[in-house]
């Protein structure tokens, strides 16, 4: 979303959709801010311009906004229909959207899903394709980009998930860093080697207009405690990457410090190839080039 966050000038108004405490931070744009959930957050003095709204209903005049950031909010809406037509209505025609949505046939949204009872998720995206091209016809809004979303389990984290069930997250090492590493270098080697999508959350999508380029490149390195993700590559320039003894190499997360299994993402240079092809197929393992 940052190619949009940052190329608005002063002046221009973003809309963050569903935001919950916010998509991201008031510092990464020029431009204003309004944050807009269902819920309002405990403490409203220390959040800027927030509206308390349904989304389906939005309170705000015709083209109102410059861009709108739904980030992994759209699965959470009850009336879908009518919030992509109520976005369309309150952005700019020139304007820009971001939509972030989990793949709900991967691993990681079932798990989510079974964990949390469904977790707030009432809308199921499977295709790429199919969730971009219905995307771009409710709101009119030009699909530009898609993007692939790598997961490393981080809503298990014990310091993350208030709300799960102990019990059964047992069965998943009860949540303690040291089983997420595990996972998550398990399931970059799985990819890697067996060509399967263990590691996929989902996708982001651009829409509108965007100025400069956009990043489409799948950054598989992702925090098991925060998860941010990174590219392979800023990682080793930044000297975050170290080999231990036994040869496992480990990146120290940018963002918060924590310690993760580091997977090179130059094998994943096809897979944002492969999502959107199975448009076609309906086969999720297509095979490499
Ligand atoms: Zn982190």
């Amino acid at each position: 979303m940052h190619e949009i966050l940052r190329t608005l000038p002063a002046g221009a108004l973003i809309l963050d959709l569903g935001c919950a405490l916010g998509s991201f931070a008031e510092t990464a744009t020029l431009a204003a801010v309004v944050r807009m959930d269902r819920e309002a957050p405990r403490d409203l003095a220390d959040f800027g311009r927030f509206a308390q709204a349904d989304a389906a209903r939005l309170p705000f005049r015709d083209r109102t906004f410059d861009a709108v950031i739904a980030n992994h909010s759209l699965e959470h809406f009850d009336n879908l229909g009518c919030v992509l037509r109520e976005i369309r209505r309150v952005t700019h025609p020139n304007g820009a959207l971001f939509v972030a949505v989990p793949d709900a046939t991967t691993l990681t949204d079932r798990l989510y899903r079974w964990l949390a009872r469904g977790g707030g998720h009432v809308n199921s995206f499977t295709s790429a394709w199919k969730t971009a091209s219905a995307i771009e016809e409710a709101t009119g809004f030009r699909h530009v980009a898609t993007k692939v979303l790598c997961s490393s389990l981080s809503f298990l984290n014990r310091g993350n998930s208030l709300r799960l069930l102990p019990r059964r997250l047992l069965l998943f090492g009860g949540g303690y860093e040291w089983s997420l590493f595990f996972y998550a270098w398990l399931f970059r080697r799985l990819d890697r080697y067996l060509n399967t999508r263990m590691s996929v959350y989902g996708w982001a999508f651009y829409f509108g207009r965007i100025q400069g380029p956009i990043d489409t490149e799948t950054w598989v390195n992702v925090c098991i405690r925060c998860g941010s993700a990174s590219p392979a590559s800023l990682l080793i320039r930044r000297e975050l990457v170290r080999r231990t003894l036994v040869g496992v190499h480990i990146f120290r997360c940018p963002d918060c410090g924590a310690d993760n299994p580091f997977a090179d993402d130059v094998w994943a240079a096809d897979w944002l190839r492969r999502e959107m092809m199975r448009r076609t197929s309906g086969d999720p393992t297509l095979p490499r080039n």
